[in-house]
């Protein structure tokens, strides 16, 4: 099956960051097969782009997609109290076809804002991995192991960790990969995350797991370890390529340096951490210099609430100046790469830019929407201009998922009624 991209302004996201107006993409497969002018190729289907922009999808890099259901059910509250309060007493009567519901509802809104693969770490993922194949997206999935210590509990979420990777890794025609999900460094004991270590190198996956949150876990993590949370990583054995790291709020430089000596995949989550107050600004500065892979996410959409990844750029961008009084660190082009190509290999796919030989995981964007008038500079409008509401349609593993504003993949208001379905239910549970 091939498909045919005409006349858009394409936002290659190549190694020369290449804009081309009137370019035609070519898609056979899953795969990006041409990408130029006047192509002339016999496709079963074709979409004519002009006014639009065509660019990579989106990667959400960070994510706990069936957290829709608990979107604004607690809001504007100190962290533990929240999550002691609202979160973990919901968390604890939730339900397999919940996570389903919550996880298809995440996919549709990501969907519709031209995210193209996310990671999530959650509890019954295989519901989460039936959400996904459904919804046509491409996901990295973990599920999130915690012991606190206790070695029955360790052995028992090791056990399901490492089956859940057997299970789904490299399912749904390979839109899935899964990943080991140690959840932090605090709710995880040093067995725990070494082991996990171990079972990342024999299944040859990525581990997700948050790291230097907030200030508190980093001053426990120095009472109980000697060591600051970056240094603890490293003894334990992950840090390396495999390793997403989210949050990275309270690095000192000799830490960046580190996770950028062992090639670790950052992830920012600007919109969370400022919502949680978690106070610290990953320091992406001295990260990038350090060559460590910053990428971008979401985090859950109850700690958000969106799942959004243009606000994500957006306020990536204006976090770092503003807190650094400095209006020229995170610029547009380096945040749109975060977005794109880095988050692509922080989740370990050949994606993140419109090539040859690449995934087809592309959105196109309606230039014609007043937000984006005039288009002096595409790269400045997508990061600091553009919304969900400007992505027009979706395609995913060379699948069009969403055309002209409506998914086509999956019934998009019978995702929405079971997501609201499942909401109310949980709350008076
Ligand atoms: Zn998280």
């Amino acid at each position: 099956m091939a498909l045919l991209i005409r006349n858009a302004l394409v936002v290659t996201q190549n190694d020369q960051r290449e804009v081309i107006p009137e370019c035609d993409v070519l898609i056979e497969g899953n795969q990006i097969a041409k990408v130029g002018k006047g192509l002339s190729a016999k496709a079963e289907q074709k979409i004519d782009a002009a006014g639009k922009a065509l660019m990579p999808g989106l990667v959400n890099t960070h994510n706990h997609m069936a957290m829709s259901l608990l979107r604004g059910y607690g809001d504007d509250m100190v962290l533990q109290e929240w999550l002691e309060k609202k979160i973990w007493p919901r968390e604890g009567k939730l339900k397999a076809g919940d996570v389903y519901a919550g996880s298809l509802l995440a996919c549709a809104e990501m969907i519709r804002g031209g995210t193209t693969a996310s990671a999530d770490m959650y509890f019954y993922m295989d519901e989460a991995a039936k959400a996904v194949e459904k919804s046509g997206m491409r996901a990295n999935l973990s599920y999130g192991m915690i012991d606190l210590g206790d070695e029955g509990k360790r052995k028992k979420e090791l056990a399901a960790g490492e089956k859940f990777v057997k299970e789904w890794n490299g399912k749904a025609g390979n839109r899935i990969a899964c990943s080991f999900g140690p959840h932090s460094p605090y709710t995880a004991s040093t067995e725990l995350l070494e082991k996990t270590g171990e079972l990342a190198k024999k299944y040859d996956v990525k581990v997700q797991i948050h790291l230097s949150e907030t200030r508190k876990e980093v001053v426990d993590c120095l009472k109980q370890r000697k060591l600051r949370p970056a240094d603890y990583l490293e003894k334990v054995g992950l840090l390396n390529a495999r390793l997403v790291a989210a949050h990275c709020c309270w690095l000192r430089k000799e830490e960046c340096g580190l996770l950028g000596k062992h090639g670790v995949s950052c992830s920012h989550n600007p919109a969370s951490n400022m919502k949680l107050a978690s106070g610290g600004v990953m320091p992406i500065p001295e990260l990038v210099q350090a060559r460590a892979n910053v990428c971008l996410g979401t985090d859950g959409p109850a700690s958000n609430n969106s799942l959004s990844m243009f606000e994500a750029m957006k306020l990536c961008a204006l976090v770092q100046k503003a807190s650094r009084w400095d209006a020229t660190v995170a610029n547009a082009q380096q945040v749109l790469d975060f977005a794109t190509r880095n988050g692509a290999k922080a989740l370990g796919m050949n994606a993140g830019s419109v090539e040859e030989g690449k995934l087809a995981d592309v959105v196109l964007l309606d230039l014609s929407s007043p937000n984006l008038v005039p288009s002096h500079n595409i790269v400045s409008n997508i990061v600091y201009a553009a919304n969900d509401g400007n992505v027009s349609d979706v395609v995913i593993d060379g699948k069009i998922v969403m055309r002209e504003r409506k998914i086509v993949a999956f019934d998009q208001k019978k995702a929405v009624e079971g997501a609201q379905k499942a909401a109310a239910a949980l709350v008076k549970r």
